[in-house]
């Protein structure tokens, strides 16, 4: 038993521990959860704790039902919201999935993340990131058919004296904060009842971890609150939808590959590789890092999140920004992808990203020219001209081009890749066949 297993098992007592949740997550990135008795823990660590896989999203394979879910340790915590009466607490602990015979699961999101990374490390780099994650405040009763109620009407950094958004960021902060996950930057965003909270950078498999933990405070503290709140990537047509911008870095031991101080921007060979990687498969990564009909909303012109496949510094509608840094700061030099939402698979969708990245390093794929114009004004003639080609404009069209990706194939593992394709082809199949409000507004006077 290691260091940090036998510190978890001797801390149980010491912190009042009723219960422990083993958690995990499914292949449409859902937590799940399990609580055992601290007595069974020990148990868990060494032999996992068995459950039926063919009951979970995106873990079913024929007669192969049997997981066995193992805690680990460094990721133990207490829940701050959940206090027993008398004191008593409540913990949480991610788990690495695994088939009876020990062997690491091919259906686990997290496995996916760990082999990306273990891919990387083979090639001398260690990913971090930072997200921004942006997410709505909603009233709780929703009118079927009506859009939801924001909480406020407030806008962009909008500081308004004890409102419900702010009190919601400072005690969400406080939680998060509790569970060991750092906060830099929260803020009101553009739309209503729209906030946003930023988290300090981490490798990329904690801060999977720390996202499916975000969303599990922030819909806590929702409830705490009586208020709902909502991920959906575009709950408001009229309002900015809700992304997760990703601020990007890889490091080679403790020096930021993506910094050169004597390159244009800054930008290392390395970075501007990467970032090709990323042009270079943005097609085929799309269904992940935006893998709900509701995603495609999002990502309309004019709404404040990228339409083409192109990168710039200043440019509010390229895929990738370059953030300016201050000077002799190179190690927090990064690439910000400005796509990817806040209902994604965080697991799946950085181990997309990472391999496109790095398919751009090893295969020295070259980087277009920067993007200076707003992309947006442009015409379809003048972007096609300038190499820059449109991200996919629904799901239909992002499972297109996953289907074809050897790519997505290698990143996600056969099982992942055709569970995935099918559930999503499934999802857009029966969003085709819907007849929208839309629709009947705009034909039944008419036709
Ligand atoms: N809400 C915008 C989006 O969907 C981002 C706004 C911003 O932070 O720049 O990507
Ligand atoms: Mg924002
Ligand atoms: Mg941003």
């Amino acid at each position: 038993m290691d260091k940090q297993t036998d510190f978890v098992l001797r801390s149980l007592e010491e912190r009042n521990v009723q219960f422990v949740r083993l958690w995990f997550t499914d292949v449409l990135g859902f937590l799940k959860s399990v609580a055992i008795a601290p007595a069974e823990l020990e148990g868990a660590f060494t032999e996992g704790l068995g459950f039926d896989g063919s009951s979970i999203e995106g873990f079913e394979r024929g007669m192969e039902s049997d997981m066995v879910a193992h805690p680990d340790a460094s990721t133990f915590q207490i829940l701050p919201w959940r206090k027993w009466p008398g004191g008593g607490n409540t913990a949480r602990m991610f788990c690495d999935l695994r088939l009876p015979d020990g062997s690491p699961s091919y259906a686990d999101p997290r496995y996916v993340l760990k082999r990306a990374m273990d891919k990387a490390a083979e090639m001398g780099f260690d990913f971090y990131i930072h997200p921004e994650i942006e997410f709505f405040l909603f009233n709780k009763d929703v009118v079927p058919g009506e859009p939801p109620v924001p909480i406020d009407n407030s806008g962009y950094f909008d500081h308004t004296v004890s409102s419900t958004g702010s009190d919601f960021r400072r005690t969400a902060i406080e939680m998060l904060e509790a569970m060991g996950i750092s906060v830099e930057f929260s803020h009101h965003e553009v739309g209503p009842g729209q906030q946003e909270i930023d988290l300090r950078y981490a490798d990329a498999l904690s801060m999977a971890d720390n996202i499916m933990t975000f969303r599990v405070v922030v819909k806590e503290v929702a409830e705490l609150r009586g208020i709902r709140a909502s991920f959906m990537p575009k709950p408001l047509s009229e309002a900015p939808g809700s992304g997760m911008h990703t601020h990007m870095s890889l490091f080679s031991g403790d020096d930021n590959a993506f910094y050169d101080a004597t390159a244009e921007h800054q930008l290392s060979k390395t970075a501007r590789r990467f970032i090709a990687g990323i042009m270079h498969h943005a097609e085929e990564i799309s269904a992940v890092t935006n893998q709900w009909v509701n995603s495609y909303k999002r990502l309309v012109t004019g709404a404040e999140a990228p339409s083409f496949i192109c990168w710039g510094r200043t440019n509010a509608s390229a895929l990738v920004r370059i953030p300016i840094y201050k000077p002799g700061k190179g190690s927090s030099a990064r690439i910000e992808l400005r796509s990817i939402d806040t209902a994604a698979n965080p697991y799946l969708a950085y181990a997309m990203i990472l391999h496109a990245g790095l398919a751009g390093i090893e295969n020295e794929y070259d980087l277009l020219d920067e993007a200076e114009d707003d992309v947006w004004r442009l015409t379809d003639r003048e972007r096609t001209a300038m190499g820059i080609r449109p991200l996919p404009r629904n799901l239909d069209e992002a499972i297109r081009f996953m289907e074809t990706s050897d790519l997505a194939l290698e990143a996600l593992g056969e099982h992942v890749f055709e569970f995935f394709l099918r559930n999503k082809k499934a999802e857009f199949a029966q969003y085709r066949a819907q007849v929208t409000p839309f629709e009947l507004e705009r034909y039944l006077p008419v036709l």
